[in-house]
C-alpha cells in the first residue's frame, strides 16, 4: 500500500483588467469568485480557483 502525502491547498487569483494570474498558498477565508487584492496594474484580483496539490 502506498502512503498518501497530504495535499497542500493553493489559491489562484486573476486580474480582471490585465488577466495576470497568481498562485499562492490558500489562506483561511478564501472563496472562489471572491474579491482578492489589487493587481500591479491597478485592477482588481478575483479568486479564480482553489485546488490541492500533492507534494513530492
Ligand atoms: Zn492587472
Amino acid at each position: 500500500m502506498k502512503h498518501k502525502k497530504p495535499a497542500v491547498p493553493y489559491t489562484v487569483e486573476r486580474c480582471g483588467s490585465c488577466g495576470r494570474d497568481e498562485k499562492r498558498l490558500f489562506r483561511e477565508g478564501d472563496v472562489v469568485f471572491a474579491a482578492a487584492g489589487s493587481c500591479t496594474c491597478g485592477g482588481k484580483m478575483t479568486i479564480e480557483m482553489i485546488f490541492g496539490e500533492a507534494q513530492g
